[in-house]
């Protein structure tokens, strides 16, 4: 997907805040935090959102949300954090690869 903007950070074509990544998935920070700790856990493959997934990608999806439990301890969310996944133009995705929000550690630092 040569005009997905999560595609381009993948490739490193744009800059990101990279805090973890494997082959399956990478993690940065949302440029527009929401919150203190807020990190978008994406696949490497382009996916559009969750509702273009099936059971070819449960391995996927459960690597994903383990991901998610593993970098919130390593940040230190250990009272609880937000997993937010918008979806579709209703559901308020903004940006059609898939991602799940990492959300916690109180409000974000005023900039
Ligand atoms: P959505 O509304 O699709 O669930 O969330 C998309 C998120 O991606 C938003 O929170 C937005 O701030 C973030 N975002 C959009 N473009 C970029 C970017 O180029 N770099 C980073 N790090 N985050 C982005
Ligand atoms: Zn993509």
């Amino acid at each position: 997907m040569t005009d997905c903007i999560f595609c381009k950070i993948i490739a490193k074509q744009i800059p990101a805040e990279r805090v973890y990544e494997d082959d399956k998935v990478v993690v940065f920070k949302d440029i527009h935090p929401k919150a203190r700790v807020h990190l978008l856990v994406i696949p490497t493959q382009h996916i559009q959102s969750l509702a273009h997934t099936s059971e070819t990608e449960a391995t996927l999806l459960a690597h994903m949300l383990l991901t998610v439990a593993n970098i919130a301890k390593e940040q230190g969310l250990n009272n609880g954090f937000r997993t937010l996944i918008n979806t579709g133009v209703a559901g308020g995705q903004e940006v059609d690869h898939l991602h799940f929000h990492l959300l916690g550690g109180g409000p974000a630092a005023k900039t």
